[in-house]
């Protein structure tokens, strides 16, 4: 039983399971409307989302990956979410975890020390399906990061 969730990790660290990909790839669609100009920054972590189809704002708290939407507010990322991702490059905890940190992580739980080191797992090309720099958002980490106003997708 081990050897089977040993091996499932591996797939998902190796980036042979296509879920996680596929379901940021369909948010960052539906995020297509959103941009620097629309969504308002409150705090390092929190974020006013504008609805796409009402003039209603969602808050969203990028620290621990909730929204006010309907689908949000239970936990599930969100459009909104993936529009920050888009944005400000910022990931929350519950995004699919398709960077190398996250499989990375996932590696270390399935090899422990026989996990291949972070930069086994880095794209071996920039761009493509996903965005380029990532950041993994850490509330323990007070210092502000600081964004660039393009959006870099
Ligand atoms: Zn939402």
């Amino acid at each position: 039983m081990e050897k089977y969730h040993v091996s499932r990790l591996r797939s998902f660290a190796n980036s042979r399971e296509v879920a996680p990909r596929l379901l940021l790839q369909a948010l960052l669609k539906k995020a297509e409307y959103l941009n620097t100009d629309n969504i308002t920054r409150v705090t390092a972590f929190t974020y006013l989302v504008p609805s796409e189809k009402s003039d209603e704002k969602y808050e969203v708290d990028i620290s621990v990956g909730i929204c006010m939407c309907e689908a949000g507010k239970h936990g599930k990322f969100c459009k909104h979410q993936a529009g920050i991702l888009k944005c400000f490059s910022l990931l929350p905890p519950n995004a699919p975890g398709v960077t190398a940190e996250a499989r990375h992580r996932i590696a270390v739980v399935a090899l422990g020390d026989e996990a291949e080191p972070l930069s086994f797992y880095q794209p071996l090309r920039n761009g493509g399906d996903q965005p380029s720099q990532i950041n993994t958002v850490d509330v323990n980490d007070s210092t502000v990061r600081s964004h660039s106003d393009e959006c870099n997708i």
